[in-house]
């Protein structure tokens, strides 16, 4: 991989000159979380320095920061729905706004590229007025059917759950934090929330910009800490619980919500396939190839990390793709140029090595990439591509969540199919064609919550008015749309009757009223009621 470029750190773009390493604004943003047991230090993981010492929450915090988001909520819900979406029509020009400071943050945090940091501005700003527009159309009561035409009179309500518990991931540390909880607050919710404790500065200036915007403090809590101890103790007081992570405490949340008798939308993790079919165009595939299994160095949960290929174009893909990896630039600078950044942890790059070590000693071929950067920055991988991978290797079915993308050729368009609904995930999946119809009929066999056709992910990502989330072990629930919002509210049904009971009476005895009921039941059917 001599091929791959590294940017020398440019000093008026180093991490350490951002705003994220402002000690005023640090300070200023930990005053935010309600946070009483001690401290901890936080890393950058792209220079390995540290960035802040930021206060941590006991399961008493939470308690607390449950008990003002309850007291909170009960003024909240009355407040109008125009007022409430016009603090999210606010809140989208402020994260315009403040894009750069924004951007800052997720990349010292997380360690990505500025390129894709400005993905998760654009996509909160877009939440943020898709749900805001959308307000009354998704939130104000429904008149239904009644039962009877004229004589009963049926409506539905939505009423907001009360405390939603938000537990959030590193991985997208704006976009995950903030817009699954902007429809929450919209429905008359609040929220106590636990970014993940490598990332809460972006997601604490995040929220002090929807404070700007008009939203209460305690509208919205953010507390600091571990999964177990912070995660657990809002799993066990909050009224629903809105998680993004991985598979595995997925599970264990939805067992905790389980036994509560709370809803919970899990978002998790995925094995994205990638169909690259015989009529694709192929530079444009291997472009979309690039930014959808390294964008964010892998660790994106609708990353694709199985490419399938049809046999006729294979060759002249795998070339253009190859000379595209070789040709990113990966490095800790925070410029425009940089495409792809660090792992976070050293847990993912662990992950990552174990996953591409494996693969090699089992046989699989590394077309390119395949080893750590440490010349670069403590946690950076390659972008690496295998192909030969078979059932036995680790990264065949397991998510990577890496910069590693397996490759496989295929002959027969229905056994590439079946080969990318293997597994038990089901998140995201792309479909490459010159021909979109044929591209939307191959997008409808596969078991994905979400299928881009001549794109990777983010024409789904970011058509906000359609659902996301996975099928199978990818999670439960959906955010964006109308199913977005709706999954913080109990919906209520209040129906009026009026004029004739629905029982017998004035002296009609029970048989006679059947009759009328059956006779009354065939017309409504006659007459096309439901
Ligand atoms: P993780 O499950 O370890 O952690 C995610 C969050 O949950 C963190 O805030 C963490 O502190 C908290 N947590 C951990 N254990 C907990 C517990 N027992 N109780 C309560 N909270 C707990 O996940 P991760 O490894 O940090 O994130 C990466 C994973 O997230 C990947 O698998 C990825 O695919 C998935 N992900 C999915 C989506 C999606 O929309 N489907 C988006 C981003 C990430």
């Amino acid at each position: 991989m001599s091929e791959q470029t590294s940017i020398p750190a440019d000093p008026e773009l180093d991490p350490t000159a951002s705003y994220a390493t402002d000690q005023s604004v640090i300070r200023r943003l930990a005053g935010l979380l309600r946070a009483s047991a001690g401290t901890r230090t936080t890393y950058a993981p792209a220079t390995g320095q540290p960035i802040a010492e930021l206060p941590l929450s006991s399961p008493d915090d939470v308690l607390a920061a449950v008990r003002s988001a309850r007291r909170a909520q009960r003024g909240w819900k009355n407040v109008s729905l125009a007022d409430r979406a016009a603090i999210l029509l606010r809140y989208h020009d402020l994260v315009l706004d403040h894009r750069h400071e924004l951007m800052d943050l997720v990349i010292v945090e997380s360690g990505k590229a500025r390129k894709q940091a400005f993905e998760e501005v654009a996509h909160v700003a877009m939440t943020a007025r898709y749900y805001g527009r959308k307000a009354a159309e998704l939130l104000e009561p429904q008149r239904r059917s009644g039962m009877f035409p004229l004589l009963t009179r049926a409506e539905q309500r939505f009423v907001p759950k009360g405390v939603v518990g938000i537990i959030s991931p590193w991985n997208y540390p704006l976009s995950m934090a903030m817009a699954d909880g902007l429809p929450a607050v919209l429905a008359g919710n609040t929220v106590v929330h636990k970014p993940d404790s490598q990332t809460p500065l972006t997601a604490l200036r995040a929220l002090e910009l929807l404070y700007e915007a008009g939203l209460p403090r305690d509208a919205w809590v953010p507390v600091n800490g571990d999964g177990p101890t912070v995660g657990g103790a809002i799993i066990q007081n909050t009224d629903y619980i809105c998680f993004t992570g991985s598979t595995k405490t997925g599970r264990l949340i939805a067992q905790q919500a389980g036994e509560r008798l709370i809803g919970c939308s899990l978002e998790l993790g995925g094995k994205n396939p990638m169909l690259v079919l015989r009529d694709a165009d192929v530079h444009r595939a291997a472009e979309g190839a690039v930014r959808a299994c390294f964008n964010s160095a892998g660790q994106l949960c609708v990353s694709m990390e199985r490419l399938y290929v049809a046999d006729q174009i294979y060759d002249s893909f795998v070339t253009a793709f190859l000379d595209r990896v070789k040709r990113m630039k990966i490095s800790a600078g925070t410029g425009w140029d940089v495409d792809m950044g660090s792992l976070v942890s050293k847990a993912q790059l662990e992950t990552v090595t174990r996953h591409v070590e494996n693969a090699r000693a089992k046989g699989a071929v590394v077309l390119a990439g395949g080893k750590p950067r440490p010349d670069l920055g403590p946690l950076f991988y390659e972008p690496t591509v295998l192909s030969g991978v078979t059932p036995e290797m680790e990264c065949f079915d397991n998510e990577t969540f890496g910069p590693v993308v397996s490759i496989y050729r295929f002959s027969d368009e229905s056994e590439a199919i079946e080969r990318a609904n293997e597994g038990e995930y089901g998140l995201n999946a792309s479909v490459w064609t010159r021909d979109a119809r044929r591209g939307r009929a191959v997008a409808a066999q596969l078991v994905a919550g979400s299928v881009n056709v001549n794109e990777g992910y983010g024409a789904t990502f970011g058509s906000l008015d359609t659902p996301m989330g996975g099928m199978r072990a990818s999670g439960l629930g959906r955010r964006q749309g109308v199913e977005g919002i709706r999954r913080y509210v109990d919906p209520q049904a209040i129906a009026t009757q009026r004029l004739l009971p629905i029982a017998a009476s004035h002296g009609i005895k029970d048989e006679a009223y059947a009759e009328f009921m059956t006779g009354a039941l065939r017309v409504l059917k006659k007459f096309g009621r439901a």
